[in-house]
């Protein structure tokens, strides 16, 4: 069943007097049960995307198209009724989520604060909830009196993925929800929300750099290039037999063992993505592409099918232009 349905989403953030465009006219739906991964190199929009969802983004920024969740368009929704979906319908764990959690409370209160919120229980039923739920993160019960400083960052992190499921939402977006953790944590906790929402009819939007931390758990992938979608299909498809030379390229990226933080291009990726409202006709992606054909720098690129249940950007997924040069231009 569709949980998720995004239709031609713009994001644009005011800036010096313009407003640059950060999404780019994104489509994607995602069922219950499903978890998508969403890839790309840092910038190309992966943030702005996912905070849009639920409308989190900062004032300036402005978002265009439709964000139907379960059938009710986000993008035109009241405010009250934002505040009404966050946490209880659909949560997120945010990017650098471990310096989320205040300080000065502790993590049992943080736990309480949604779920005595939107659940309309009582003190001791909300801390009974808590303590369960930070059983099933893998954190003794026990710990709902301490504070942030006095857990790991694998723990914090923890805590964040048990906070995004206090109301049982039907959806989670988790946007780098391992990023600076070293990589054995990075794993537990993958496995973790993994076998949290497995045989549950949740819905997981799950965002990193990292297309290799994405194909173990992820049924479907995207991948993101300056603001567009240029390739969305199955997670194993996409590792195994790209389309698009983007996710070829990030698919052969450095692995980030030993240096977790750091954002490395793509192996043998030349040069930089474009910057923040540079105007390009044709493919974005041209100026960096080994594959690149004349017709990639005039023709409007959007998404095409690649194949069952795959979608590609890119000229060569066309037949005209399957044998590598183009449609001839001088015909007789
Ligand atoms: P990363 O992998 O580093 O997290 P990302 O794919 O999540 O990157 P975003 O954070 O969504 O990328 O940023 C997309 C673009 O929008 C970047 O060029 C960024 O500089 C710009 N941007 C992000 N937030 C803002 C903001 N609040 N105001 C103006 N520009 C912004
Ligand atoms: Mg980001």
């Amino acid at each position: 069943m569709t949980l998720l349905e995004v239709r031609d989403l713009t994001v644009t953030y005011r800036q010096g007097g313009r407003d640059l465009p950060a999404v780019r006219g994104v489509d994607f739906t995602l069922d219950g049960g499903e978890i998508l991964g969403v890839a790309g190199e840092s910038g190309s929009g992966k943030s702005t995307m996912a905070l849009s969802l639920l409308r989190l983004l900062p004032p300036g920024a402005q978002i265009g198209g439709e964000i139907l969740f379960e059938g009710e368009n986000l993008r035109t929704a009241t405010w009250g009724r934002l505040r009404a979906v966050r946490w209880a319908q659909a949560s997120m764990v945010f990017q650098g989520a471990m310096s989320a959690l205040n300080p000065v409370r502790t993590i049992g209160q943080q736990i309480c604060e949604p779920i005595l919120l939107h659940d309309k229980v009582r003190e001791r039923a909300a801390r009974q909830r808590a303590a369960e739920l930070l059983d099933s993160v893998g954190i003794p019960a026990r710990r709902l009196n301490a504070y942030p400083h006095e857990l790991s960052g694998g723990q914090r992190q923890r805590v964040m993925i048990a906070m995004a499921l206090a109301c049982r939402p039907n959806l989670i977006i988790a946007d780098e929800p391992t990023t600076a953790l070293d990589v054995m944590v990075q794993a537990q906790i993958l496995e973790l929300l993994n076998e949290l929402v497995s045989g549950t009819n949740i819905g997981v939007i799950m965002i990193s750099h990292d297309l290799s931390v994405l194909a173990d758990m992820c049924s479907r992938l995207a991948v993101m290039y300056a603001g567009r979608l240029v390739e969305i299909g199955p997670a194993d498809q996409l590792f195994t037999e790209p389309r698009h030379p983007y996710t070829l390229a990030l698919s052969r990226a450095f692995p980030t063992i030993g240096d977790p933080v750091s954002r490395l291009a793509p192996a043998g990726l030349p040069g930089d993505p474009p910057a923040l409202g540079t105007q390009t006709s044709g493919c974005a992606f041209a100026a960096r592409c080994s594959q690149v054909l004349p017709d990639c720098l005039t023709r409007d690129i959007t998404l095409w099918p690649g194949g069952p249940d795959r979608e590609a950007a890119c000229l060569r997924v066309l037949p005209e232009y399957a044998d590598g040069d183009g449609p001839a231009t001088d015909v007789p």
